[in-house]
């Protein structure tokens, strides 16, 4: 049976309603509406001790175990499709490094994830670590590679380690075993070994089993009886990505329990395939592993063009959908803007808003950048829901006193807001003018009815 979907009166029935504000929240009813949204933990209320908070661990749990993984936490989701809750938990992503690298190149990957960042509608886009792999099947050459993974990685990076010789990991765990790495894999071969690698430096660790449930449920089992606590699953990758679907989706409705572990992909895995566009088939499929429940990918290309739409799918997947992503309204600077420069007015909504002001700088307009507060809602939206309307412009002139800025009184305004064009005019006493309904033109538009 499915876990039902709590709210934050079944929560707050197990709180000391004492309101005591230790916690940070004002109420013990706040602090359980926060704890739904994942934005508290539990241990913030000390009151909770015992039985109760036995408990309440086990209602709120969900049906997806949540790790910690050095600077990450993965898995902790609760729903099959994202309209039903939001994802918590971002997809970590992880480069590949292995121990038959030139000293140079290794270097230059971890360094290069360590430094990557990379803006998106005001959010920097990081990668998560490193994972570094026994290619060679050489216990000697991998503790090389994982002693200068070990130098280099910077501390906010996690690391996986990568071997089928348990030897190999054991050497490398001896290395690095405190930064916790997560170890790959316990298979139905060598899980003995590696639980209780898993135990004795209480990292993490891979299930893994090739397209065969029943197997990866019995090394799951095994390594759980053992006392291994965190577990991820790597269900392998033939790029069958309904098998990570079935497994999710058993996993939330209730009719399976022991898989309720984040999932591993492999995009990389393409690379063995004889694919001559592995580079792009390997984006390909991470991006669909993403879409489809992988807590955790490992790729290898680095390129930029591959990481955007990785990164950008990885973004837009785990955007609550429920509150649209806003920028602070008020009145922006592009370039060097004199009383003589032009204004143009758009919405509060990041999309929107960076696409503009990006779309403005690259035509080296120097403006002035109008932003309405639209509860973060676009353009066309905005106005059918009024909450785009001419007074709200009006009073957005007022509240940035505008008027003393420029000495034209003229306003750009989108061209899929020309329906308030009249209305504003009337009020604010400003020349409106219908500007493009795609903002790449508003450089030749401005060049055009806006040179002297
Ligand atoms: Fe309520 Fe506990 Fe927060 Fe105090 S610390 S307000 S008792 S939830």
């Amino acid at each position: 049976m499915a876990k039902k979907k709590l709210g934050p009166l079944a929560i707050y029935k197990f709180l000391p309603k004492i309101n005591c504000k230790k916690c940070g929240e004002k109420t013990c009813m706040a602090f359980s509406s926060q704890l739904i949204e994942k934005k508290v933990k539990l241990s913030q209320c000390p009151h909770l001790k015992g039985d109760k908070l036995k408990e309440l661990e086990e209602l709120i749990s969900p049906p997806i175990k949540e790790i910690e993984w050095g600077t990450s936490i993965i898995g902790g989701d609760e729903v099959v499709y994202r309209h039903e809750s939001t994802f918590f938990n971002e997809t970590s992503i992880i480069i590949d490094v292995h121990d038959e690298m030139e000293e140079l190149e290794l270097i230059n990957r971890i360094e290069y994830v360590n430094d990557f960042a990379f803006e998106r509608i005001g959010i920097i886009l990081k990668l998560q670590g490193i994972s570094v792999r026994n290619k060679s099947g050489d216990v000697e050459k991998f503790k090389k590679c994982v002693e200068i993974v070990s130098k280099t990685c910077s501390a906010s990076k996690n690391i996986i380690l990568c071997s089928w010789n348990s030897d190999a990991l054991k050497g490398a765990l001896e290395i690095i075993g405190n930064r916790k790495p997560l170890i790959y894999a316990a298979t139905k071969d060598n899980w003995g070994e590696i639980g209780k690698l898993a135990i004795q430096y209480k990292c993490p660790v891979v299930a893994f089993a090739d397209n065969d449930m029943n197997e990866l449920k019995s090394i799951v089992g095994v390594l759980i009886e053992m006392g291994v606590k965190d577990i991820i699953i790597d269900p392998g990758s033939s790029f069958v990505t309904d098998t990570y679907t079935n497994v999710r989706r058993s996993v939330v409705k209730g009719d399976e329990k022991i898989l309720n572990c984040p999932i591993l992909g492999i995009p990389m895995s393409i690379y063995i395939e004889s694919d001559e566009n592995a580079e792009l088939s390997e984006v390909l499929y991470a991006s669909m592993m993403i879409a489809k429940y992988a807590d955790m990918i490992i790729i290898r290309n680095m390129e930029m063009w591959a990481l955007i739409p990785i990164l950008t799918m990885r973004q837009n997947i785990y955007t609550d959908p429920r509150k649209p992503v806003a920028v602070e309204p008020g009145l922006k600077v592009i370039g060097s803007p004199n009383k003589s420069s032009p204004v143009i007015m758009t919405t509060n909504f990041a999309l929107t808003y960076y696409t503009v002001a990006s779309d403005l700088e690259s035509a080296k307009v120097d403006c002035y950048l109008l932003v309405i507060d639209t509860d973060g809602i676009s353009v066309e939206a905005a106005v059918a829901g009024r909450q785009l309307s001419a007074p709200k412009v009006q009073k957005a002139i007022e509240d940035t006193e505008l008027e003393n800025k420029v000495d034209n009184k003229a306003m750009i305004i989108p061209g899929l807001s020309a329906r308030i064009s009249g209305e504003l005019e009337d009020l604010s006493k400003w020349n409106v003018m219908i500007g493009p309904k795609d903002s790449s033109g508003l450089g030749k538009y401005i060049e055009e009815k806006c040179s002297a």
